[in-house]
């Protein structure tokens, strides 16, 4: 088996949507990104990527490359998916934590885990999704950035 974690954080501004694992949430402002800024699949192609000791995303698709302007991070998680299969790995479980003042998460949480689950084809019990704020401190309790924590199970093919 392998393990792996993810990490990730963008900036939020006016005029990008806020997308978390290819949903569109409702919002005044969304992650500054080169790409769809999909801080969530970043943080969990990350961690999939950690876990098979590849490198990061960057590594992958670096933003200094025209070639990912506004791509979707979709397309990089399934990507990812195929080096993980190549390696001779499937995901088991995931764990993941999205940090943000506002909106409110909650409503959301199962369209973010069906999709996931789309992507990851693995039993929706096996995907958790969860909402944290930073009670008002630092820049991402100040509403000025979003977080996310990815935690990904291998298990063998
Ligand atoms: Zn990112």
């Amino acid at each position: 088996m392998r393990i792996g974690m993810g990490y990730d954080i963008h900036r939020l501004v006016e005029h990008r949507p806020l997308i978390l694992a290819g949903v569109t949430i409702p919002s005044e402002r969304g992650e500054d990104a080169h790409s769809d800024g999909d801080v969530l699949l970043h943080a969990l192609i990350d961690a999939l990527l950690g876990a098979i000791a590849q490198g990061d995303i960057g590594t992958h698709y670096p933003p200094s490359d025209p070639k990912w302007k506004n791509v979707s991070s979709r397309k990089l998680l399934r990507e990812t998916l195929e080096r993980v299969t190549a390696a001779g790995f499937k995901p088991g479980n995931i764990d993941c934590t999205v940090i943000l003042e506002k909106p409110k998460l909650g409503p959301f949480r199962e369209s973010i885990r069906a999709s996931l689950q789309e992507d990851l084809q693995i039993p929706l019990d096996c995907i958790s999704f969860k909402a944290k704020t930073k009670e008002k401190q630092d820049a991402t309790g100040k509403d000025l950035a979003i977080e996310a924590l990815a935690t990904v199970l291998l298990l063998p093919l």
